[in-house]
Parts: C-alpha cells; sequence; structure tokens
C-alpha cells in the first residue's frame, strides 16, 4: 500500500469531468505511438475503457500508475458512444507483494477471471468486491496457503455467477451426499451413487471436504485453515464449473496449479 499520490491531469481536458470513481487496471494495450488503451473495473460501472492520451511519454503523469492491478480514482469523460478519455488517475495502492511469481500468477489468474465475469459499464458489485478482497488476501497471505486462496476465490466467483454446484446434495434427488459424490459427463453438478451411471467418476471424500471448508469458511478464514491435501487435487472441479461458466478454460489456471 502506498500513499494516495496525486498526478495531475491529461493535457487539454479541464471541463465536465465525471466524479472520479475506484478501479482496478486489469489491461492494457498500446495505442499508436504514445497511447495506451487502459480496461479497468469498479464496483458502480462495471468495466470501463479509456484511452490514456500520451501515457508512454516520459513525462506522462500516467506513468507508473495506471499499471496491471493498481487500484486508482480514475476520472472518464463522459460516454458518448465511441471510445472514452481517461482524463485523470489518481494512484491509491500499487500491491508490490503481488509482483512475488506465485502471488502474481494467482493474481493474473484472479483478474482473468474477474474481467470473463464483468461485462461493459454494467455493475457487478459481488465480483468486484471478490476482486478487490481476493487481491487483499493474495497479497498477505503464506506463501503456503495461495492455492488454497485461489480456489476458495473461484468457489466464491462460482456462486456470484449462480454456477456453483450444490456441494453436499444430489443434483437430481436433493438426497445428502455425505462423504461420497459422483460425478457423470451429463451434468456439472454432484450426484449421489444411484444417479451415477458409467461411466461415472468417484469424488475423493478429502477433495469434497477441502472444497466444502472453502465455501463454508469466510475469506479471511482461508490461510490459516488445516489443509490436508495439495490444492491441485482438489482444483480439477472448479476448473470444469469454471470452464461451464465461462466456456472458456482459463490458461493461468493450468500453469498456477502445475507448480508443487
Ligand atoms: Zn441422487
Amino acid at each position: 500500500m502506498t500513499a494516495a499520490t496525486d498526478v495531475g491531469r491529461a493535457p487539454g481536458r479541464r471541463s465536465r469531468q465525471a466524479p472520479p470513481v475506484r478501479v482496478i487496471v486489469l489491461r492494457r494495450s498500446d495505442f499508436r505511438e504514445s497511447s495506451r488503451i487502459v480496461t479497468c473495473v469498479s464496483r458502480e460501472h462495471g468495466r470501463l475503457t479509456g484511452l490514456a492520451k500520451g501515457a508512454h511519454r516520459p513525462d506522462s503523469p500516467f506513468l507508473g500508475r495506471v499499471d496491471f492491478l493498481n487500484e486508482l480514482m480514475a476520472t472518464f469523460s463522459p460516454d458518448r458512444g465511441g471510445l472514452r478519455l481517461l482524463e485523470r488517475a489518481e494512484l491509491v495502492c500499487e500491491r508490490r507483494s503481488l509482483r512475488e511469481p506465485l502471488r502474481f500468477l494467482a493474481a493474473s489468474h484472479l483478474a482473468q477471471l474477474c474481467d470473463f465475469a464483468m461485462l461493459d459499464d454494467r455493475p457487478e458489485p459481488d465480483v468486484f468486491d471478490l476482486l478487490l478482497g481476493g487481491l487483499n488476501l493474495l497479497e498477505r497471505c503464506p506463501a503456503a496457503a495461495v492455492q488454497h486462496v485461489v480456489l476458495g476465490l473461484e468457489l466464491r466467483l462460482l456462486a456470484a455467477l449462480g454456477a456453483l454446484p450444490d456441494l453436499h446434495h444430489c443434483v437430481v434427488c436433493d438426497s445428502p451426499l455425505g462423504d461420497h459424490g459422483f460425478r457423470v459427463d451429463e451434468t456439472p453438478g454432484l450426484v449421489c451413487r444411484t444417479h451415477a451411471p458409467p461411466p461415472y467418476y468417484a469424488i475423493s471424500p478429502a477433495v469434497l471436504h477441502l472444497l466444502r471448508t472453502l465455501h463454508d469458511s469466510s475469506g479471511r478464514q482461508w490461510p490459516g485453515l488445516p489443509f490436508t491435501i495439495p490444492a491441485r487435487l482438489a482444483a480439477p472441479l472448479p476448473a470444469l464449473w469454471l470452464a461451464a461458466a465461462t466456456e472458456q478454460r482459463p490458461r493461468l489456471r493450468a500453469m498456477l496449479f502445475a507448480r508443487d
């Protein structure tokens, strides 16, 4: 965390500014020689994209501010149908702890998931809060807990999208699963043995227990939970659910869970 740093305004725009909005920077791409297109998310407006004019110039007030995962107070020009201008950016938080490779990978994966889940100019406050809270957790949790925290965040995101299966009951008959859940290809949900015709996949009780524990605990509790199995053993189930929910296979996820 850093103290708020005022960075002045982009040249040439002084009047009729909208009030600043708190955003997290998700993506940047170069635009012509000296400018950048910046994509951020906000609690109030969902995803916002704006042109940061002259952001590559050495004297730009945007320099070092509109970086990936930074939290800003950003002022955009009014929406007139085309690309907005990012007129002003005040740095709130630059999350230096996330530069460590495993944390960076985890945070990048979370940002990508939230990017999938958000639409332009449509508020998704639950997803924004998840991203903000998730980045805070990934900054501070012990390195050994990073993968478990990511699994917990994935379950929360799935729940926010309405795509998290019931972890305790059969999706067909609603009977309690106890320690033994099964999966079949036809549905992302969990089924009891009776409703698991071959070919079925038995889910290990330890995996079911881990996912339920993460789901039933608060995010703040995750780093301190007594995890008995590596996160990667439980990772394939949320991967299926996320793929179904986002219709894409998040590529950073495979890299994250390939690590020991
Ligand atoms: Zn059943």
